[in-house]
């Protein structure tokens, strides 16, 4: 089985923590922006000792993925996971960015593998160096992260086609987005091809998938400005006519609790 659960989501930290194969399988986390204390605090409070971890995949370098990732890694000794593009643009930031942590740069197009699982990397349309999003398969289960996108590509829709469970963004509703108070420059940063997947097109992407194999659809990454809870069920009920069961709501200041995965027979 997967089980996975997000210690927070939103533009002030993200982070999802995952374990496949039960307690003496591979521990891992998807970006950690949260405070590391706050983070190891977190990680406790769902029952998993921090030191388990065994490596943290960073999709990106926004400050609200990667804050925490090596003052987590340095005191798990987890390995950090990232692309090229993004460790050259954590460089640029900090020379010292790096430093006491294992590092493994991988391919944004590259199948690796990490203790049971086998991670599936891809690129998204975001404005970052080298952004990349995840799929995590144990056995026949596949688990799907996507958020931090402009726009849906083909290959980006490929790439999540056969998941079980996913972890999909719905950052904003266009609408709240145009009437905010943001300034112009980031109202079309964050509506360009290059920002944020708003409630309407996650939610047509959702109409195209294969409800009957997901076991878990999970909204996040909702904008607090911008977005809301029944924005976001009514886009989906204007996309697929209903809520589905499985369908859950991931808040900033409490992720969502432990969602398992289990093989289908
Ligand atoms: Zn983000
Ligand atoms: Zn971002």
């Amino acid at each position: 089985m997967i089980r996975f659960t997000s210690l927070g989501s939103g533009s002030e930290g993200n982070a999802l923590l995952i374990e496949a194969g039960g307690p003496r399988g591979t521990r891992l986390m998807i970006d950690c922006g949260l405070p590391v204390r706050q983070a190891l605090a977190r990680i406790e409070a769902r029952g998993i000792d921090p030191k388990g971890l065994d490596a943290i995949l960073v999709t990106h370098e926004h400050g609200d993925h990667i804050g925490g990732v090596m003052g987590l890694a340095r005191k798990t000794g987890a390995t950090v996971c990232l692309t090229r593009g993004t460790h050259a643009a954590l460089h640029t930031r900090s020379a010292e960015a790096c430093n006491g942590v294992t590092l493994r740069l991988i391919d944004s197009h590259d199948v690796f593998e990490l203790g049971c699982v086998e991670i599936r990397p891809f690129p998204v349309p975001h404005d970052a160096r080298e952004p990349v999003q995840y799929v995590v398969a144990y056995g026949e289960l596949r688990l799907g992260v996507l958020t931090d996108l402009g726009m849906l590509t083909p290959h980006v829709e490929r790439s999540l086609e056969d998941c079980d469970g996913l972890v999909l963004e719905f950052n904003h509703d266009p609408d709240l987005l145009a009437q905010s108070t943001y300034p112009d420059s980031l109202k079309q940063r964050i509506a360009g091809r290059y920002g944020h997947l708003c409630n309407r097109d996650a939610a047509g992407f959702l109409a195209r998938l294969s409800l009957d194999r997901l076991q878990h659809v999970v909204a996040a990454h909702l904008s607090q400005s911008n977005n809301s809870p029944e924005h976001v069920l009514t886009a989906v009920r204007e996309a697929i006519g209903v809520v589905p069961d499985c369908f859950y709501l991931a808040t900033q200041a409490e992720g969502f609790d432990w969602l398992t995965l289990q093989p289908t027979l």
